[in-house]
């Protein structure tokens, strides 16, 4: 008879729920039960019970990163200057830049958006973690061009779709924000993960700029486009980002959509309709003066939420757990958001849910 433990942990998430006075039964290998700790010791009166931190559960996922983006250096400021700070990386941006981050990044789930080819093809090769590969998608460009990047993209999915591996990680698409890529160009990316069946991650409703630019053509990301010499008539006015991409039919193809923070109710109501998840920077949207999105309106219409850490240029680390002790400190408690983190995470990835359950291998636990 192999020695019992009763693991337990300030905060154990079991089915959706974060409990307080739960924990699991192990012989070492497998899970035997899970429950309250109270019930667990009536039945399992000589496991020995072992604290194992602040947390027990399924793992976290970081839904939201840019690996290729490396270390840094981290930027806070206006929304505009942050695009020129990572324009300004482009030429460090890479394989050997994204090996360095991940070193970095304790979640071995994660949702990377991958700018250059290399970076798919390690993670296809090395699989440095499980999750989804989103190669990333942007262009303000006139027709012609709209129909060669998306010959070349539709080369590129088919060849590294025939090698996933089964555990491994997907490769996906992310058309990179409203405001990025033309409706043309936007339509395509969206048709050809439809047609090719890989999942699609989008940036939205991010800055004020960009609500701003979405609705009157005003604010600092339309006066980025000006100085820019950018046409700014591409895009319809009227509508905010999510509105657009509601219009356009990208919503209908449920991509994640990554940060969701300038949003107002009637955004919030469509992307519940088309069950779209929204997955959160808390960091980084503060250090680039977004505000942080309005959970409690995201949670009123049943919006499936996730976390993010995005890339270590808005974010002083990869770390999913730091983006839950910054909410709680605004109010959000870990309760919450440990679920978002895990559950979420791993439905915002496509992935089967992994819950506290009998049965389940002892490796698939996490706990700090
Ligand atoms: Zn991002």
């Amino acid at each position: 008879m192999p020695e019992l433990e009763l693991w337990t942990a300030a905060w154990v998430l079991i089915g959706g729920t974060v409990r307080a006075d739960a924990g699991l039964v192990t012989d070492g290998r497998r899970v035997l039960a899970t429950g309250g700790l109270a019930d667990l010791r009536r039945r399992y009166p000589s496991a020995a019970t072992v604290a194992k931190g602040r947390y027990l559960g399924p793992p976290l996922a970081n839904a939201h990163t840019h690996l290729d983006l490396g270390l840094g250096p981290t930027f806070t400021g206006p929304f505009p200057d942050f695009v020129r700070h990572v324009v300004g990386q482009a030429d460090r941006r890479g394989h050997a830049a994204a090996m360095r981050a991940v070193e970095h990044a304790p979640q071995r789930l994660l949702g990377d958006i991958a700018a250059r080819a290399e970076v798919v093809d390690w993670w296809l090769e090395e699989g440095p973690a499980a999750g989804v590969v989103y190669w990333e998608v942007l262009g303000l460009v006139p027709p012609r061009r709209e129909a060669e990047i998306l010959e070349a993209t539709r080369e590129r999915l088919e060849r590294w779709k025939r090698r996933e591996r089964p555990g491994g990680p997907r490769v996906g698409l992310s058309p990179h924000a409203p405001y990025s890529l033309t409706p043309g160009l936007m339509r395509g990316v969206v048709a050809l993960a439809r047609e090719l069946d890989v999942p699609l991650q989008i940036h939205a409703a991010e800055s004020p700029g960009e609500r701003a630019y979405f609705l009157r053509r005003e604010g600092e990301l339309a006066e980025f486009f000006r100085e820019q010499g950018w046409p700014t008539d591409l895009h319809p006015t009227g509508l905010s980002p999510v509105a657009y991409l509601a219009e356009l039919g990208v919503l209908e193809a449920q991509p994640t959509l990554v940060h969701g923070v300038q949003v107002d109710e009637a955004d919030v109501r469509l992307l519940a309709e088309h069950r779209v998840a929204v997955v959160s920077c808390p960091r980084s949207n503060l250090g680039l003066g977004a505000g942080l999105p309005p959970y409690d309106l995201y949670l009123r219409h049943g919006v499936p939420l996730a976390l993010g850490t995005d890339s270590r240029a808005s974010a002083p680390s990869l770390d999913v757990r730091d983006e839950i002790a910054l909410l709680a400190r605004h109010g959000q408690p870990p309760e919450r958001t440990l679920a978002w983190a895990a559950a979420g995470g791993r439905a915002a990835l496509g992935l089967a849910p992994a819950a506290l359950q009998p049965g389940m291998e002892l490796e698939q636990v996490e706990f700090w």
